[in-house]
């Protein structure tokens, strides 16, 4: 790689967004979603070979903000899978005609702003403005990676792209763009939760001019995850979830696929911010309250440990439970709502029941409160952001995916022993600092295990280009999506002539 190449520093600029504080912005917003309201969706596998004739599994998709059907998926079956990998064709066009094509899908998810914003609502429960950076970070992968597109080094392969329910428009195009970027033939599977934007997302790229055999779409369960990733032909893995999965996917690629398969996984965390007696209390709130309760803290960069020093704890701790008391938690899509809900009926119960037992052990220090005006039917997945005492990252044994803050407090003289518990989880994803100590903040940004880490900001909305995001350890593999040196692991192959 040369430093000032292509790869380096790609000419583009990111997406200018929507402004949602200008008020013909947001009427424009309105207008191009209301034909959208009482639409139904749908999704189904999408193959080279045309449509799939098996539509046995058929089901509803319904939204977790109301209840309601917004569509219906059809599972891909054993037959479509055997049939995406007969089908499948690497991308083999000039270059310049996959950037033109990669960067003209990005001008058509722009020009669909309505119907995505209306259906990241819908199917995933985003806000307004959780939409609006979706959206945006889908364009700016395309067009970062767009620019980076070289000619394949190396054989073509079949990749197969796993996303999570929790960014469905963003990380699904940006692990496709990325392969795509390369030539290489894709296979795209969205995580079951989400598979109506995934359709979309696939029929803007399939309209830029992405042909089918190159990209083509697999909607399901856990079940054609496993199926996809044991299979002889697969020549690489893309895939956002659970470690736990990744770990799975390590095995199974191991045990079936060819040598030296790339995976390229991107996984949880537990994650910390430590905020000292010298940080800007109002700031830090701030930073806090983004970092854990934005999206409903299902973030895999959301912050989940608060270590606050003990001189300002009482203070900063009345300061933060009265940030909570003013969030909304409500429908998406209302202008005024801060956080949705969370993403399905088994996720609400499972973080219900963590609540609950906390409670059980006394440990339940401040809920902030939902809006009254919920659906029935919806009303269990919406849960307001809640704050949990504890000693130590070392009491939580595991990653509670929703609005659930823990917080601790450390004295000065025990900040080493503070940082060497947050590398001992064994996870890497990111880092919050809020400290006015330079010395301070220059030792603990040199010796923390995070793959991103911030310092007097919040933690969570890592930028395309200028915050390329991943973890390390059992936060994933690197490399980090949206950075210099995440394209050349779809295509990883050396060349190397000798011209004496
Ligand atoms: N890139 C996102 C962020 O910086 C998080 C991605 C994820 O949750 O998988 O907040």
């Amino acid at each position: 790689l040369r430093r000032g190449s292509d790869l380096f520093a790609p000419e583009r600029a990111n997406a200018k967004g929507w402004d949602l504080d200008h008020r013909p912005t947001l009427a424009a917003i309105e207008a191009a979603r209301a034909p959208f309201a009482q639409a139904l969706w749908t999704a189904a596998p999408r193959l080279a070979e045309g449509p799939s004739q098996d539509v046995a599994k058929t089901m509803p998709v319904h939204s977790p903000a109301s209840g309601a059907i917004i569509g219906h998926v059809a599972a891909a079956t054993r037959t479509d899978i055997a049939a995406a990998f007969a089908g499948a064709a690497p991308w083999n066009v000039p270059c310049p005609t996959r950037k033109g094509t990669l960067n003209r899908a990005a001008d058509l998810f722009e020009m669909h702003f309505g119907e995505i914003f209306a259906l990241l609502a819908h199917e995933a429960g985003k806000t307004q403005p959780d939409a609006v950076a979706e959206l945006r970070e889908a364009v700016d992968f395309l067009r970062y990676y767009a620019a980076q597109a070289t000619d394949r080094p190396g054989e073509a392969r079949i990749f197969a792209c796993i996303a999570p329910w929790n960014f469905p428009l963003a990380i699904f195009t940006g692990q496709i763009a990325a392969a795509l970027a390369m030539g290489q033939a894709v296979i795209a599977k969205p995580a079951g939760q989400t598979p109506l934007i995934a359709d979309l997302a696939v029929r803007l790229l399939l309209q830029a001019g992405v042909p089918q055999a190159a990209l083509q779409l697999l909607p399901g369960g856990p079940d054609v995850g496993a199926a996809l990733t044991a299979h002889a032909r697969l020549g690489g893995v893309a895939f956002t979830g659970s470690t736990a999965t990744a770990l799975k996917i390590r095995s199974a690629m191991a045990a079936h696929g060819p040598a030296g398969a790339p995976l390229i996984a991107e996984t949880g965390g537990l994650n910390a911010m430590l905020v000292d007696s010298t940080a800007l209390p109002e700031q830090a709130v701030q930073s806090v309250i983004e970092s854990a309760f934005q999206s409903a803290g299902q973030r895999c960069s959301a912050l989940r440990c608060l270590y606050v020093q003990d001189d300002i704890a009482d203070g900063f701790t009345k300061m933060l439970t009265g940030a909570m008391d003013l969030l909304e938690t409500g429908a998406p899509w209302h202008l005024h709502t801060d956080s949705g809900p969370v993403i399905d009926d088994e996720a609400a119960q499972n973080i219900r029941a963590y609540i609950e037992a906390a409670s059980a052990e006394g440990r339940l220090l401040h809920q902030g409160r939902v809006s009254s005006d919920l659906p029935a039917a919806a009303a269990q997945r919406f849960i307001p952001p809640t704050l949990i005492a504890v000693d130590g990252i070392t009491d939580m044994n595991r990653e509670v995916f929703g609005p659930v803050l823990h917080i601790a407090r450390f004295r000065a003289c025990d900040l080493t022993r503070v940082i060497d518990d947050i590398n001992a989880t064994g996870y890497g994803l990111t880092f919050g600092l809020h400290s006015r100590i330079d010395d301070r903040v220059d030792a603990i940004a040199s010796t923390i295990h995070a793959g991103n880490t911030y310092i007097n900001r919040n933690q969570i909305g890592a930028i395309v280009g200028s915050q390329p995001f991943g973890g390390e350890g059992l936060s994933g593999t690197g490399p980090k999506a949206g950075g210099p040196l995440y394209l050349p692991r779809f295509a990883p192959h050396s060349i190397t002539q000798n011209n004496t």
